[in-house]
């Protein structure tokens, strides 16, 4: 006998036939509590979330993901659906319920003569670059090399090839999905075209994602990095002199500026641990002898405190970042907001922010969000509007649970104060804990949210799967 959480939040028995005959039928993995391997595989990336399924059901394939999404619709099941696990809002767990994670599904399959890759569910954005670069080939994902490709894409997927090639959504060529009766659906231009609209930004409101299949394109594999380190005292300049350098930069170039604390990491040099510094980052994309041409003016705008600039490898620069953000044991909270302009009113107050931070372990990172990801129609894709010419990111980490009340507060504050600023859009995977709701959905997707819920209301008219950035089926 189990106690498991339903979907409308009361707690059910499920009797013993019934749980053998669910674990007999998966060639993965069934987990519940006591379980060996259950308290590892319960651990998401953000160490704020404590959560505990009743069933973990480690997927091994597309029968197991059909089986379990049967399962949980047949009883009622509240169903987070996990990828990389890397939601700060925690959306690929819960309490009582149960887990469909697909950590297992992490073949990436690369056609190198027709730069495709057919990625599974689970895939990190390490499996990914991994298997592409075998063949000088890359397509757009984020910086951190553990994050979930599902999870990503499904929201959009901002990287440091995005200027050249757009989001991950806008190199998808199809996608396998199982939606909430248990059919494996494929979607693409010329299939299914409403899903495949709506999973492109919609996240993982339509159905489980089982299989991504991806545009490649030759990319390295040496690449240009620009990483100067400014003392944050300087910050102002420094952002202002990024902001008009990049008002001529080429699509190659994509750019985001970072301020935070080096951390205490032995790739840093000692005597630098804990210095604020301002940072305009960027990568670009084509001919490495072109872009340590172009990076040099953002090199010399004052004697940095270290300048880790240089050629590199794309899966170097895929990973840089990785241990700034271990998993598990960081407590997170991530915001993000379009900003209309980033006018020197928007930089003071950037400044002055980050001078007032609580803790060091905040950091600020702006986009510059031209090139072609800021070229696709708001209706081609369900992601909705491309036109802010910016996007902020606060994002927190810490260590000791009890800075967090304190730290959530303030970045929530700061980025509410940031709104004066903007239209009101987010980046939805970085949308704090979902705490707004759907308002905030609602205003993300703008005119596209109407068909979003008409589409939610055709593959999953129940909800079942409902922890994500929610869309509400249609009535
Ligand atoms: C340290 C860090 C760095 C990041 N850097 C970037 C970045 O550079 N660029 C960027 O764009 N984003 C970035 N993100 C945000 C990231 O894109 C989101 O957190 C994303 O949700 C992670 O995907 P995941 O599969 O790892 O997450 P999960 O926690 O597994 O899932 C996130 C959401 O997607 C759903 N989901 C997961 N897998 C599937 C599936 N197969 N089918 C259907 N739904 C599914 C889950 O139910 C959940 O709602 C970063 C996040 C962190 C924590």
């Amino acid at each position: 006998m189990m106690q498991i959480m339903t979907i409308t939040g009361k707690e059910m028995v499920l009797d013993e036939a019934t749980l053998k005959g669910f674990r007999d039928s998966i060639r993965g993995v069934v987990l519940s509590q006591g379980d060996k391997g259950y308290e590892e595989a319960r651990v998401v990336f953000n160490g704020m979330i404590d959560k505990r399924p009743a069933l973990i059901v480690r997927c091994s394939g597309v029968a197991d993901v059909i089986d379990a999404v049967n399962f949980a619709r047949e009883h009622s099941l509240l169903v987070a659906v996990r990828g990389g696990g890397h939601s700060v809002a925690g959306s690929s767990t819960c309490d009582g319920g149960i887990m469909i994670d697909l950590k297992l599904m992490r073949g990436v399959l690369v056609d190198p003569a027709g730069r495709t890759a057919r990625v599974e569910g689970g895939a990190t954005l390490g499996d990914l670059d991994r298997e592409t670069q075998a063949f000088g080939l890359a397509t757009p994902a984020g910086i951190i090399s553990q994050t979930g490709i599902a999870g990503l894409t499904l929201g959009g997927g901002f990287g440091w090839i995005r200027g050249k090639y757009g989001l991950s959504i806008d190199n998808l060529l199809s996608v396998g999905v199982i939606t909430a009766d248990g059919q494996f659906h494929r979607a693409s231009e010329t299939e299914n075209t409403d899903l495949f609209w709506a999973v492109r930004g919609g996240g993982g409101n339509f159905g489980i994602v089982t299989t991504f299949e991806f545009r490649l394109h030759p990319v390295g594999p040496m690449l240009m990095f620009c990483g100067p380190m400014y003392p944050a005292e300087q910050a102002s300049r420094i952002l202002q002199s990024w902001r008009d350098f990049m008002e001529s930069a080429p699509d190659d170039f994509t750019s985001q500026f970072v301020m935070f604390n080096i951390p205490p990491l032995p790739s840093f040099p000692s005597e630098l641990h804990g210095k604020a510094v301002a940072i305009p980052a960027g990568v670009y994309s084509g001919p490495v002898e072109e872009g340590e041409r172009f990076v040099k003016p953002l090199r010399a705008l004052g004697t940095p405190l270290l300048d880790n600039s240089g050629p590199m490898p794309y899966t170097t620069i895929q990973s840089m970042f990785d241990a700034l953000w271990p998993e598990g044991t960081l407590l997170c909270y991530f915001r993000s907001l379009y900003l209309d302009s980033f006018s020197d009113d928007v930089i003071e107050t950037l400044v002055a922010t980050f001078k007032g931070r609580p803790e060091r372990g905040i950091m600020f990172v702006v986009h510059d969000l031209r090139g072609a990801s800021s070229r696709v129609a708001a209706d081609q894709t369900a992601f909705g509007d491309r036109g802010a010419p910016y996007m902020l990111e606060l994002n927190s980490g810490w260590i000791d649970p009890r800075d967090s009340e304190r730290n959530v507060a303030w970045t929530r504050e700061r980025w509410a104060d940031f709104k004066r600023f903007s239209s009101g859009g987010v980046y939805l995977n970085h949308a704090g804990f979902h705490e707004e709701g759907e308002s905030q959905v609602r205003i993300t997707f703008g005119p596209n949210y109407d068909r979003l819920r008409e589409i939610k209301k055709k593959y999953d008219p129940t909800n079942l799967f409902r922890l994500n950035h929610n869309i509400s089926p249609a009535e």
